[in-house]
This record gives structure tokens, C-alpha cells and sequence, in this order.
């Protein structure tokens, strides 16, 4: 872990291209500083000015006193990679590059930023940057603004970290409405030198955080950012908006798993292994860190909703039940309660509806009960502007002389109406509690707190290994790889898949008609006829398979048909045969397939199967290698989980036998980083675990 205390504790920050000029970057950079009251020393550096804002102004570099703890360089692009060498040969560890004019910009930016990383390499410095704007440090012991934002945050527990300077700045703006508070904010900008996982790290330690928001554009070594990220998310919730969904995806992929894969695909399979807290907007990050950062996370997923009016109390129902919440099941007990303070028409069932003659005190009397019943997880009070003789903000000042004492359970806000002095949002922040417009927003940032508490209550699972034949798969890649073949043949697939313990049918190749009627007779069973050639990736889109035969009338005929139609698209020469495979009834189709992500690595991926699965796409991504854990719970993540499970008086599939081919997949992948794209398509899933079979597979490896 990067120790970044010389950049958020510095005594003494230096600013190579303050300036006097109004308007200006470095005049701007000055006032922050200043205006935040930075408890330590600021060293303006500027060789056409003595002092800047009343302080000591040093004409270069060189000429600072020794030992200075941070600099901030702001001057002109090209400016830039030699301020930094001054830096390094001042002995400055720590420097924060705002110029812009880098690898954003391309070109010769490209270059300028490789020269910042070799110095920066040289004299051992980290740098945040460049292409940004700045770091703050709430915490009163520095309260260092090194940015120039106009707005300095409110004090709290959010930290934000930034992959876009101007997002920074509008969050400050938008957070200070909403008093949403940092204790540390960080725009990383190019991330040319320190990046998302050593910020991540530091703030991870950092006490006076309790909610660690991103924007994310791209993640570098997403790998490692993995690894390390899925230990912090364990202790603190991490929320991530991450940017660039809609990418292209892959391009002319030869597998089904390669044309299902996307990168949102491995980055959503990451942030699912890694218990990151997922967000769509710019809106819903602010107010799960408000969620966070103010409330305790609640016990349970029962719901009591308090409220004044019916519909409020319908929607934020709907939101509940659509985020995996519950509405608490109010017991008789507490009804009783409830019934004795609210009007006789209004409902002691959840919602609580004490209707419009809800004033203050009746407010402050219901959250209290229902802070007292164990079985409600948190509260969510909807304040409509009432219209009997009370204001929004007297009930929550109401409210909040209740909360005191119940400070293990959260309560949440919505206050659906204008901000102004009779709102009362104000002074909820006085009271730590989290207002939302709406109680939809209330509900789904109540439910990011409950995935979080599930996900540090999850078990992350074993990697289980098998006995398996390693070096006969080696000896297979390295032969295709020798003859540049980057598609391994039919026979080369059935024997990896054999070494590393797939089930598969029975099964012989057929050069005759004659041939698959004497193998068929000696099976005993009915059979599938399937073209093998090296020229045919997909088979039963040329016509190339024939399932459920039994006659040998049947047989000949299915096979002339194969060859006719195989004939079609490639010749004789390229025609190593028919198969002849054992037909598997009874089975549920399910696929499996990796595909390689340049960032994560292997991926697996697990859906329903057959030759309709990129028209459903029902599939779920990870990255390898998985666990037990993980291999069950990309089992029940698929909208076709109930197929499995046994839909209509069918059995359940035998689990257990899935689970134990997909970690042999996954350790197939670990052990062959040269695996480009595989198909395990269909495996047969059987309630029989002897019956469930593999029948179709395609790799393609690396040449
Ligand atoms: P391809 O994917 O190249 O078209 P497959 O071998 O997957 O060829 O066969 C196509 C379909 O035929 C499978 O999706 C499956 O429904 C069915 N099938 C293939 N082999 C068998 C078998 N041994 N038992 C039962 N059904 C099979
Ligand atoms: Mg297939």
C-alpha cells in the first residue's frame, strides 16, 4: 500500500505557478488554500512576484526551504515535465500535476505524459495526475483544499474519488444542497503515475471515512484492482459509478460466449465478485454516500413506512418491493400502538398512514414506535407539506429529539417538498438524518446498505482444484500452437475436455454410413449424427447435425444429408468424418464458455444453453478463477434458474455435479492463460449427475 500522508497531512504545500492575476488558475489555487484555512505552510513559487495573497512568494524550485511536504504545479503544458524534474531534485516525494495537455489530448500529450512518468520514476515521486483538479483533506488537523474548487465541501464521512475533474467540481456544488459531507476527495485525472486502487487503499484507513464513492472511466489492472478492492469492501461500503457502459463490445467473435461478452460484462462480473456497490447516476452516488455517511446500516430488510399521505406511501411500497426490500409486517403489538396516536381512518398497517392530520408530535410518537419493534430493519418517514397547524421542519425537529435515542436503527427522509426555511432539510443535517426528494430514492439507497451488510456477511468460498492431466493438454496447445492452428480440432477438444474430467457421451467418428450404423447397434441407444471439420465452427447451422436417430434407415439417411450439406461449404479433403454420439435425453441445456477480458483476464460465463443462447443472452459473467460460492451463485442468478431448479413437477438438476464442471472449467482457465475463447455448449444438465454431459465444445487458443 502507497503511503499518500504527503499529499492529505502535508505541513507544507508548495504551488509552482501561483499568481497574482485575478482569475486565474494560480490565483484561484491561492484562495483555495487560503480560504479553507490549511493549517500548514503554502509556498507560492513565482519568479516575477515577491508576495502572493500576503505570503512569501519563492522565485524557483530550488529556492524553497527544504523539506516541503507537496507541491502543486499549474504551470504551462510544456512547463510542466521540467518543474517536476526540479521537484525530484528538490527531494519533493509528493506532487499533484493540475496542467492539462497530456495522454487526453493524444499525440505528442502521449509523450509528454511518458516523460512525467520517468521522472517521476526516477526520483521515486508519486504524482496525482496530471489532467486534474486537485485533492481536498476535510479533516480540521489539515483541512487542506489543494484544488481549485469554488466549493469547499461540508465536513463528513464520504470520500470521492474522481476519474473527471469537471464531475468533481459539480459534485461539491450538488453535495453542498444535499449536505452531503467529504472527508476526502480526489481527482485523479490521468492516473498517469498513483491510481483508483492506491487512493482506494488510503482511504480505506482513513477514519473519518465511512462511504467510498468513485467515478470510474476505466479501471488499470483490473486484476489487482480486484483483489485488493474485495478485502476494503468487506469493512467499508465502496460505491462506484462507473462510465462507459455502452462500449462496442467484442468485435467478430468465434464463439458464442465472445459474442455474449462485453466489457460491461467483466466489469459488472467484477464488481459483483468484489461486493462493489454498483450506481447509475451521478444522482443515486450522492445519495447512497448520504445513506451511508449519516445512518447506521439497518439490521433487516423490513421496512416501516410513516407518512402522511396515501400516494407517497404507495410509491415508496412499489420502490421497496422493487429493490429487494420488505415492508415490515407490523406485529400486533405495535399496531396497537400505532392505532392509539393516528386518526381513526388512517392505517396502523405499513405504510402508517396518520393521513393529513399528521402534525408534529404525532410524527415524533410513530417513528418512535416503530424504532422500538426489533423486527423493523429502518424507517422511512414521507413528509408532505401538511396542512394542519406544523411545518415540515418542526417535525423533523420533532423526529429528531426521538432518534437520540434509538441510535443503532436507521431512520431516512423524504421530504417531498420545495428547500426552503419550512422545509426543515437544513436542519436534518443537523441531525444526521438523510433527506431525499423522494422516497423511491430513500428506498433504493436503503437497499445498497442492505447489499452491502449481505455481501460482508457472504462466505467468498473455496477455489476447489481436481486431479486432473495437465501436461496431455499442454502437450495439445503447444502442438496447435507449433502449426499456428488457432481453433483446436474436435478430437484435440474431446481429449482437453477428458483430461480435466468433463462428462462426456460416448461417441465415435464415422467414415461410412456402414461405420455409424455398426457403432449405433453396438451403443444400443439412439444417436446423434454431427459433421467434423475443421471448416465448421457452428454445425447445425449448415445443416451438419442430425439428433434423436434410432434406425439404421434413420442413420444412413441423416448421413448422406450431413455430407450433401457439409459438401456445400467445404470440401471432402476437410471432412474428418461424422460423429456419432450417444443421444442424451432428458437434459436442460445450460452453456458454459470463457472468454478473455484484456483487462480482468479469463472470464466464465454460465447461462442457459443451446442454439438459441444469443437470442435469450440469458447468461452471468465472472472472473476466473471462481469459487464453490460463486459457481452457485452464478447458478442462481440466471433468469432461467427456475428451469433448472425443476419448473412444472420436473426435478432440480444436479447442482452439485454443474458446480464441480464449472470450477473444472475455471481451473482449465487458470492453468491455460493460452485458452482464448471456449464453448461448452449445450451441457446437458441432468437431476442425475452420472447422466449430465457435455456434447458440444470449441477453444480457440492464442498463436
Ligand atoms: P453446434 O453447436 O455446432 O450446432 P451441437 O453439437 O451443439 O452443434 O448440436 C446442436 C444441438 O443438438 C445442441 O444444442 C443440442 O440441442 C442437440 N444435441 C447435440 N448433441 C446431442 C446429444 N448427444 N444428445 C442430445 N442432444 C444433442
Ligand atoms: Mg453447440
Amino acid at each position: 500500500m502507497k503511503n499518500l500522508d504527503g499529499f492529505f497531512k502535508p505541513a507544507s504545500v508548495a504551488v509552482i505557478g501561483a499568481s497574482r492575476t485575478p482569475g486565474s488558475l494560480g490565483k484561484m489555487f491561492i484562495e483555495s488554500l487560503l480560504k479553507y484555512e490549511f493549517t500548514g505552510k503554502i509556498y507560492p513559487v513565482n519568479p516575477k512576484a515577491d508576495v502572493i495573497d500576503g505570503l512569501k512568494c519563492y522565485p524557483s524550485v530550488d529556492a524553497l526551504p527544504d523539506g516541503t511536504d507537496m507541491a502543486v504545479i499549474l504551470v504551462r503544458k510544456e512547463l510542466a515535465p521540467g518543474a517536476l524534474e526540479q521537484c525530484g531534485e528538490k527531494g519533493i516525494k509528493n506532487v499533484i500535476v493540475i496542467t492539462a495537455g497530456f495522454k487526453e489530448v493524444g499525440g505528442e500529450g502521449i509523450e509528454r505524459e511518458k516523460k512525467l512518468i520517468e521522472i517521476a520514476d526516477r526520483y521515486r515521486m508519486q504524482i496525482v495526475g496530471p489532467n486534474c483538479m486537485g485533492i481536498i483533506n476535510s479533516d480540521e488537523k489539515y483541512s487542506l483544499n489543494a484544488s481549485f474548487s469554488p466549493t469547499a465541501p461540508e465536513r463528513g464521512g464520504v470520500a470521492f474519488i474522481s476519474q473527471s475533474g469537471a464531475l468533481a467540481v459539480s459534485i461539491l456544488d450538488f453535495a453542498r444542497d444535499m449536505h452531503l459531507g467529504f472527508s476526502i476527495f480526489v481527482s485523479m485525472g490521468n492516473k498517469a503515475n498513483l491510481t483508483d486502487i492506491d487512493f482506494v487503499e488510503y482511504v480505506a484507513e482513513d477514519e473519518a471515512t465511512k462511504v467510498i464513492t468513485m467515478y470510474q472511466e476505466s479501471v488499470d489492472n483490473g486484476a489487482e484492482f480486484m483483489d485488493k478492492i474485495r478485502r476494503i469492501t468487506k469493512k467499508k461500503p465502496v460505491v462506484v459509478l462507473k462510465a462507459g457502459k455502452t462500449s462496442a463490445g467484442q468485435k467478430a467473435a468465434s464463439s458464442h460466449t465472445g459474442a455474449l461478452a462485453s466489457s460491461d460484462n467483466a466489469t459488472q462480473a467484477m464488481f459483483d465478485q468484489s461486493g462493489i456497490l454498483r450506481v447509475d447516476t451521478m444522482q443515486e452516488l450522492c445519495e447512497t454516500a448520504l445513506a451511508f455517511s449519516t445512518q447506521p446500516v439497518p439490521a433487516n430488510d423490513n421496512i416501516c413506512v410513516i407518512t402522511n399521505s396515501g400516494g407517497p406511501g404507495i410509491l415508496a411500497t412499489d420502490a421497496i418491493t422493487k429493490y429487494g426490500l420488505q415492508m415490515a409486517e407490523i406485529s400486533g403489538e405495535t399496531e396497537k400502538k400505532f392505532r392509539e396516536i393516528i386518526p381513526e381512518d388512517g392505517s396502523a398497517h405499513n405504510p402508517i398512514d396518520m393521513l393529513a392530520a399528521g402534525d408534529h408530535n404525532m410524527y415524533a410518537s410513530c417513528v418512535e414506535i416503530a424504532l422500538q419493534d426489533d423486527n423493523i430493519g429502518a424507517v422511512l418517514v414521507i413528509i408532505v407539506r401538511p396542512p394542519v397547524d406544523t411545518t415540515p421542519k418542526k417535525i423533523i425537529e420533532h423526529i429528531g429529539g426521538v432518534i437520540k435515542k434509538y441510535p443503532q436503527k436507521p431512520v431516512f427522509l423524504a421530504v417531498m417538498t420545495r428547500h426552503d426555511e419550512e422545509s426543515g432539510k437544513d436542519l436534518a443535517a443537523e441531525y444526521s438524518l438523510p433527506v431525499f426528494n423522494f422516497p423511491e430514492a430513500a428506498a433504493k439507497a436503503i437497499a445498497d446498505m442492505r447489499r452491502f451488510v449481505k455481501w460482508q456477511n457472504k462466505p467468498l468460498g473455496n477455489v476447489v482444484t481436481y486431479e486432473v492431466d495437465r501436461d496431455k493438454v499442454a502437450n495439445i496447445i503447444k502442438n496447435a500452437q507449433e502449426a499456428e492452428r488457432e481453433h483446436l480440432t474436435d478430437a484435440e477438444v474431446r481429449e482437453v475436455l477428458t483430461a480435466y474430467g468433463f462428462p462426456m457421451p460416448r461417441f465415435a467418428v464415422s467414415g461410412s454410413a456402414a461405420e455409424a450404423v455398426a457403432f449405433q447397434k453396438e451403443l444400443g441407444s439412439p444417436v446423434v449424427l454431427k459433421i467434423e471439420s475443421p471448416d465448421i465452427l457452428h454445425k447445425s447451422d449448415i445443416g451438419g447435425v442430425k439428433v434423436n436417430l434410432h434406425s439404421e434407415e434413420e442413420i444412413t439417411a441423416a448421413y448422406e444429408e450431413i455430407m450433401q450439406n457439409a459438401l456445400k461449404v467445404t470440401t471432402a479433403e476437410r471432412i474428418e468424418g461424422i460423429m456419432v454420439q450417444e443421444m442424451v435425453s432428458g437434459g436442460r441445456e445450460v452453456a458454459l464458455g470463457t472468454v478473455k477480458d484484456p483487462n480482468y483476464g479469463p472470464m466464465i460465463m454460465f447461462g442457459l444453453g443451446g442454439i438459441f443462447i444469443e437470442i435469450f443472452k440469458d447468461v452471468v459473467f465472472r472472473v476466473a478463477p471462481i469459487t464453490d460460492a460463486e459457481a452457485d451463485e452464478m447458478m442462481e442468478s440466471i433468469k432461467g434458474y427456475p428451469i433448472l431448479k425443476g419448473a412444472r413437477g420436473e426435478k432440480p438438476v444436479d447442482f452439485a455435479k454443474l458446480r464441480e464442471i464449472m470450477l473444472r472449467l475455471s481451473q482449465l482457465l487458470t492453468d491455460f492463460p493460452q485458452i482464448m475463447e471456449m464453448d461448452v455448449n449445450p451441457l446437458l444438465a441432468n437431476p442425475v449427475a452420472e447422466l449430465t454431459k457435455a456434447v458440444d465444445a470449441r477453444i480457440r487458443i492464442e498463436v
